[in-house]
């Protein structure tokens, strides 16, 4: 063993990742999230950005965070159990939870934080966790960190989570609990759970439900409150909706709603949350904020909404296959990986920002180039990207 660099591995998983062209390449966005904006020095239109109703550069929003840190400083100081528990942190889970019709909201630092730390506490040893087998990356490590037995069912496929529940009730000896977990929406092909039929099948078999909202909210239901307001599900339909403040809300943070014994239980055991610190003034303050501005401006859902039916029938017309997307997350097939790249770069050039989605993030046949719709953007920006993906497809040979 002596004389063997133990860290030799680091750059060479690194070459590996470059030389099958797997590694993550950045780009500097110069200047706010906008529908207008700069990466890597050139003016584009932004398709690919999660600020939704681009709530980022909202006055009131920024004016928050502004007037947060002149009275509150710059930092929480603490973890939330200790001394990082701000007013402003209260008000905003007071907030959220009137925002969202339920008893109780708690905030954690990232919805990424929310699932790895909760999930692991709610099934232990001798429970289930049943699983959308498209589930998103945090669901899956905190299924990870959990002992329970896990179980996936195929993509939104009804039948199947009823036979793998069927199946979990001649399991001995019996689940002690059983949790269901989906994405409301999801983010690789903007299609929707059938939450209402999720519900009611784990209802059928004493199971939990835990829905993560993080594309839903901001965006469908009443208001942008999410998926199961989209559904009218009462709070004993779904038991935890967990949801992010990094994407519609155009901030960061996580958080989950429900009842006042799910939020009471949820801060006391996860880790994520009685470990990491709190966030900084700024933040909490700018995340109350776009909950005001959702609670008022009701323009910024139906302008979403406008953009994303225009863009998705434009995209369609030209002959495009946006595979099941019924949200603004609109998906244009390519096929094959290296045209999506080829694509992506070429609309690039051409001034638009989509960036591709390709193997393993989807299976290779499946590469796409992944846009998202935004409530700011004009029609001349929807209206030029079309051209642009015109272009780019007949250059391609793929229209
Ligand atoms: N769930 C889903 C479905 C997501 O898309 C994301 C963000 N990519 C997260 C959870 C994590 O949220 P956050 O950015 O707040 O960590």
């Amino acid at each position: 063993m002596a004389g063997r660099d133990p860290v030799s591995f680091l750059r060479e998983e690194y070459q590996r990742l470059v030389s099958s062209d797997l590694d993550w390449k950045l780009r500097v966005l110069e200047g706010p999230s906008a529908p207008r904006c700069v990466v890597d020095g050139k003016n584009v239109i932004m398709l690919c950005s999660n600020n939704y109703l681009s709530l980022s550069n909202h006055p009131k929003v920024k004016q928050a965070a502004i007037d947060a840190v002149r009275t509150h400083g710059a930092g929480s100081g603490s973890v939330r159990p200790i001394a990082g528990n701000m007013d402003l942190h209260s008000e905003l889970e007071r907030r959220l939870a009137r925002f969202k019709d339920a008893e109780a909201s708690l905030v954690y630092q990232t919805g990424f934080a929310a699932n790895a730390g909760l999930i692991p506490q709610l099934v232990d040893q001798g429970d289930l966790i049943v699983s959308d087998e498209l589930n998103h990356g945090s669901i899956i490590d905190g299924v990870r960190l959990s002992r329970a037995d896990r179980g996936v069912y195929r993509h939104c496929d009804m039948g199947d989570l009823k036979s793998v529940l069927e199946k979990a009730e001649e399991h001995e000896p019996r689940y002690r609990r059983i949790l269901v977990i989906t994405d409301g929406v999801f983010s690789m092909d903007g299609d929707m759970a059938p939450m209402d039929k999720v519900a009611a099948l784990a209802h059928d078999h004493g199971a939990m439900v835990y829905v993560d909202d993080a594309h839903g909210e901001g965006v469908l239901g009443e208001g942008g409150r999410g998926i199961v307001a989209h559904h009218h599900l009462s709070r004993d339909a779904v038991h935890v909706e967990m949801g992010t403040f990094s994407k519609a809300f155009g901030v960061v943070g996580g958080h989950v709603s429900g009842s006042r014994d799910l939020v009471n239980f949820a801060y006391n055991k996860s880790r994520t949350w009685l470990l990491s610190g709190s966030h900084p003034p700024a933040v909490v303050a700018a995340c109350t904020a776009a909950i005001d501005v959702l609670e008022t401006e009701p323009q910024h859902v139906r302008n979403l909404w406008t953009n994303t039916d225009y863009f998705r029938k434009g995209v369609r017309s030209l002959g495009f296959d946006t595979g099941s997307s019924v949200t603004p997350i609109i998906p244009v097939m390519v096929g094959d990986s290296g045209a999506a790249k080829r694509f992506s770069s070429r609309l690039y050039e051409l001034g638009v920002f989509a960036l591709p989605i390709v193997f393993p993030m989807v299976s290779k046949d499946k590469a796409r180039i992944r846009t998202i719709m935004n409530a700011a953007l004009a029609r001349e920006d929807l209206d030029a990207s079309l051209s642009a993906f015109e272009k780019v497809g007949k250059e391609l040979g793929l229209i």
